[in-house]
C-alpha cells in the first residue's frame, strides 16, 4: 500500500522556496551569497503594524475569531477594494486566509472538481499547478511570449478553451515576468471568459508594484458578467513587507464566499488573531510606506535593467510591475537547475531556475535587495554569462 496518497505523492517541491531557503542557510553559514532569488520584500514591517499586534497581544486579543477574520478588518478590506480597485463586495464576501497562498488554494479547493481544467498562462507562479492537481483538476498551460510581454492573448485564451475549462488564472502584475496587463487585455480575456460561463481566478497580489505608465486594474472591476465569475485574490506580503506574518484575503461572490468558510471553518479556522489587528493598522495607516517602497523598487528595476541589456548571450523584456526579471538563458545552453546550481556554487548568486515557472530557458533575478547587493551580485552575473 502507497503510504503517500496518490494526489499529493507526485507533487513538485516549491522552487522558490527551496532555493531561496537553500541560499538562507548557506548565508547563515557564514558564506557571502548574493540573494537575487527573493520573493519578498526585504524591508522591515512598518512600525505602526507591529505596534498594533502588539498592542493588540498586551490587550489579551488571544482568542479565536470568527473564521472569515474580524469584522472590523473585513470591513477596512471592502472599504480598500471599492476605493483602489473600484470593487464591491460586502464584507461577508470577504475571507482573511493564511497568506495569498492560502487564498488561491481554498479558491482552488472550492471550485474545481476532479477532471476540470485550469488554464493557466506560463510562465506561471511556481504554485498554481500543483494547487490545481491537488484537488485532481488539470493544469492546461498556454506559453505566452516575450513579444507580447509575456500575455496571455484572447486568441490563445480561446484556443485553450475546452467543454471542461473550469477556470482562468490571471496573475497582474504578474511573478515571475513582471508583466501586468491593461484594461483592454483584462477586459477581453474576461468577457470572454464571461460569454463561456469560465471563472476567473485574480491574483492581485503584487497591485501596488507598478512602474512608469503601468496602471493596476482590477479583473472584477470591468463588469458584472466578469464580476459574478471573478475570485479576487490579494494580501498583505507584499504592498506592506508582511511576508512572516501569514494574511491573505479573497473576495468573491457570496456562494463563493460561503464555499471557502466552509473550509476554513474545517481546517484552519481563523488567522492569528494579533496578526489581524496588524493588518487592520496596514490598512487604516498613513499608506506612503507603499509610495516609498514603490518609488525604491522603481529604481533597482531601472538599474538592473540598464545591467542586463548590456549583458551578452541573454535577452529580456522590461518588467512593468512586481519586482523580478525573468532573463531568457537559451543561448546559455544548459538546463535552468544546472545554471542556477552553478551560479549558486561558483559565483555565489541566488537565482531561480526557470523550470520553476514552466520554463527552462530562463532564470528569474528578484531585486528585492539593496543596491550594493545587486550590483555585486549583476557583477557576478555578468562574469557568469560572459563564461559561457
Ligand atoms: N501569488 C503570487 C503570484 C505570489 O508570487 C505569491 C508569493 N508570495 C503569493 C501569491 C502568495 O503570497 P502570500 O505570502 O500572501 O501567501
Ligand atoms: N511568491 C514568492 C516567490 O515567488 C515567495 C515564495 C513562494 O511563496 O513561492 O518567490
Amino acid at each position: 500500500m502507497d503510504i503517500i496518497s496518490s494526489r499529493i505523492a507526485n507533487l513538485s517541491p516549491s522552487l522558490t522556496l527551496k532555493v531561496t531557503n537553500r541560499a538562507k542557510a548557506m548565508k547563515a553559514n557564514g558564506e557571502e551569497i548574493y540573494g537575487l532569488a527573493g520573493g519578498e520584500p526585504e524591508m522591515d514591517t512598518p512600525e505602526l503594524i507591529k505596534q498594533a499586534a502588539i498592542e493588540a497581544l498586551n490587550n489579551g486579543q488571544t482568542k479565536y475569531t470568527p473564521t472569515a477574520g474580524m469584522m472590523p478588518l473585513r470591513e477596512a478590506i471592502a472599504e480598500k477594494l471599492l476605493k483602489e480597485n473600484g470593487l464591491h463586495y460586502e464584507p461577508s464576501q470577504i475571507i482573511v486566509s493564511c497568506g495569498a497562498k492560502h487564498s488561491c488554494f481554498n479558491a482552488i479547493n472550492a471550485l474545481v472538481d476532479e477532471g476540470d481544467e485550469v488554464i493557466i498562462p506560463a510562465p506561471y507562479w511556481v504554485s498554481y499547478p500543483e494547487m490545481v492537481r491537488m484537488v485532481g483538476g488539470k493544469p492546461v498551460f498556454v506559453e505566452t511570449k516575450p513579444e507580447n510581454s509575456w500575455k496571455l492573448t484572447v486568441e490563445q485564451f480561446e484556443e485553450a478553451m475546452t467543454p471542461r475549462t473550469k477556470m482562468l488564472i490571471i496573475n497582474t502584475p504578474t511573478n515571475p515576468t513582471g508583466a501586468v496587463y491593461t484594461e483592454e487585455e483584462l477586459r477581453a480575456l474576461g468577457e470572454l471568459a464571461a460569454s463561456e460561463d469560465i471563472l476567473i481566478l485574480s491574483d492581485e497580489i503584487y497591485e501596488h508594484l507598478v512602474y512608469g505608465n503601468a496602471k493596476h486594474v482590477s479583473m472584477g472591476a470591468l463588469s458584472d458578467e466578469i464580476y459574478n465569475l471573478t475570485v479576487t485574490i490579494n494580501g498583505f506580503s507584499k504592498g506592506y513587507s508582511m511576508t512572516g506574518w501569514r494574511l491573505g484575503y479573497l473576495a468573491a461572490p457570496t456562494p463563493i464566499a460561503k464555499a471557502v468558510q466552509l473550509i476554513q471553518d474545517h481546517t484552519t479556522s481563523n488567522v492569528c488573531s494579533f496578526a489581524q489587528y496588524g493588518a487592520l493598522a496596514a490598512l487604516k495607516g498613513d499608506q506612503s510606506f507603499i509610495t516609498d517602497m514603490r518609488e525604491e523598487y522603481d529604481m533597482r528595476r531601472q538599474y538592473v535593467y540598464g545591467r542586463l541589456k548590456k549583458i551578452p548571450n541573454i535577452k529580456v523584456v522590461e518588467p512593468q510591475g512586481a519586482f523580478y526579471f525573468l532573463v531568457d538563458t537559451s543561448e546559455l545552453g544548459l538546463t535552468s537547475l544546472n545554471l542556477c546550481d552553478k551560479l549558486l556554487e561558483r559565483y555565489k548568486v541566488a537565482a531561480i531556475p526557470g523550470i520553476a515557472f514552466g520554463n527552462d530557458k530562463s532564470l528569474r533575478l528578484s531585486y528585492c535587495t539593496t543596491l550594493d547587493v545587486l550590483k555585486e551580485g549583476l557583477d557576478r552575473f555578468e562574469d557568469f554569462c560572459r563564461a559561457h
